[in-house]
């Protein structure tokens, strides 16, 4: 399922459709759009979507064409429109110098006006940025500690660019312009932003993603968007959908629920062990990965549409001691959830249970920090891919975000893992040539860890 974080369905194109296009959208792979508001009255059309389906998020704010007519008391009404509870953002707020619609002393006067409305609000900001970066940046820089969060929409600027809006916390959403043929710029950024900060959106009824380009562009079309970014990432579009669909979920601090045709497999039984099914994000890119083939294993389907909280994940386990071991493992990175895997970790050693972590061993370069200690006395087993003997060939191997430091720092975290969990071992998979498996042998033992060589069959051992 995919969420399409900008898309305009108050607008005229779709006066006709409208409701049997919104109606269709689940069928379409599209479970939840939000329609940010550009004028008053589209802000307050974006309220009645959103009154009017479960699926639909409102933004309201006026955008920087429109700015040049905008009042002082359109503040005032858009502060009463955002206490709506489905209003999600204040946007589309930013600036235009492409079109210059408005004069540029007013796009940036209005722009600091609904920032210090979002700041108010306590919502995030939508940005529109068209060949204003330099200012856009600025007024960001300057009221960044009012900004409760936000997302460069549509994002066309630079690798370059969109380091400096990740450095402010923000999010890059990027839509149709990544599929087109002249793309360049957006496939970088494809290929660069971190998957915890991407979103995808359609900015429909506008820029129509290839093949239907010159089309009217809907929701539905959000998809291509997703399967061009996998096959740019070189990662199953199942991964770039449960990942934007999250990232959307947490920056508008929205509370999905699921219905009753979701199919989510936190938890799953293979042996006698339980696996727990946290997260399908994930540092690495393995070229070994089963998800790069199979939608789960055992018969589960293993893809996400949405991350478990802990409490859902420990209402399933129900008696932890009924099982061999609790196993942290998944369609993903476990450590990536480290609070709740923690919390869930207590709950299972309260019982009695035992517990053990297959991972890819980089928790502590993701979350910048020894974590270490927090498995002492809840983990038991820290299991760690190995996969190769030196950093070059893990790269190679496993294409972390990391680069080659990837490899350093599983070692040290072994390393620090070995004082507060009883066991840790470190795994490679049977199709290392022998003489790469004994040469990473003689890494765990100068380590003083344990070492195991998983069959390549055994699909479960994810990390
Ligand atoms: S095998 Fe494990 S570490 Fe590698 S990409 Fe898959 S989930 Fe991530």
């Amino acid at each position: 399922m995919f969420f399409d974080s900008h898309a305009h369905l108050d607008d005229i194109k779709f006066e006709e459709d409208r409701d049997v296009l919104i109606r269709g959208l689940l069928n379409r792979g599209v479970a939840c759009v939000i329609n940010p508001g550009d004028t008053i009255e589209s802000s307050r059309a974006a309220i009645e979507l959103a009154k009017s389906y479960p699926h639909i998020y409102a933004a309201v704010g006026i955008h920087p064409h429109n700015v040049e007519s905008m009042l002082d008391s359109h503040i005032e009404e858009l502060e009463q429109m955002a206490s709506y509870e489905k209003v999600v953002a204040i946007g589309e707020i930013g600036l235009d110098y492409y079109y210059d619609n408005s004069p540029r002393d007013v796009q940036k006067r209005r722009f600091v006006d609904q920032i210090e409305l979002a700041s108010r609000v306590g919502l995030p900001i939508i940005v529109h940025n068209r060949d204003a970066h330099a200012d856009t940046l600025d007024i960001i820089v300057e009221n960044i500690d009012k900004i409760p969060g936000g997302v460069m929409h549509c994002f066309s600027g630079s690798v370059e660019m969109m380091r400096e809006f990740l450095e402010l916390g923000f999010y890059i959403s990027l839509g149709g312009p990544v599929t087109f043929k002249n793309a360049k710029r957006p496939i970088e950024v494809a290929r660069e932003v971190p998957l915890d900060r991407l979103l995808i959106e359609t900015d429909s009824p506008y820029l129509t993603p290839h093949p239907f380009r010159g089309r009217r562009n809907d929701p539905g079309y959000v998809p291509l968007v997703a399967q061009k970014i996998a096959e740019i990432r070189g990662i199953p579009v199942e991964e770039v959908a449960m990942v934007t669909f999250q990232n959307t979920l947490n920056l508008f601090n929205i509370k999905y629920e699921r219905d009753g045709s979701s199919m989510d497999t936190f938890v799953y039984v293979l042996g006698d062990a339980l696996y727990i099914n946290l997260t399908n994000r994930c540092t690495n890119r393995c070229d070994f990965c089963i998800r790069n083939e199979n939608a789960g294993v055992g018969g589960y389907n293993l893809w996400l549409e949405r991350e478990p909280t802990a409490q859902e994940v420990i209402d399933l386990i129900g008696d932890a001691s009924r099982y061999s071991e609790v196993i942290f493992c998944g369609y993903g990175e476990p450590t990536i959830k480290l609070d709740e895997l923690i919390e869930i970790a207590k709950a299972v050693k309260a019982q009695g249970g035992k517990t053990r972590i297959n991972t890819n061993g980089q928790a502590n370069l993701y979350h910048g920090e020894n974590i270490a200690p927090r498995f002492e006395g809840i983990i038991d087993t820290v299991s760690i891919s190995l996969n190769a003997p030196t950093k070059e060939e893990y790269q190679k191997l496993c294409r972390s975000e990391y680069g080659e430091d990837a490899f350093c720092g599983m070692l040290e975290f072994a390393k620090a893992c070995r004082e507060y969990v009883p066991n840790v071992v470190l795994s490679v998979v049977d199709i290392l040539p022998p003489d790469k498996i004994e040469a990473s042998k003689r890494i765990a033992e100068d380590l003083g860890v344990g070492f195991r060589v998983r069959k390549f069959v055994e699909k479960q051992d994810m990390a």
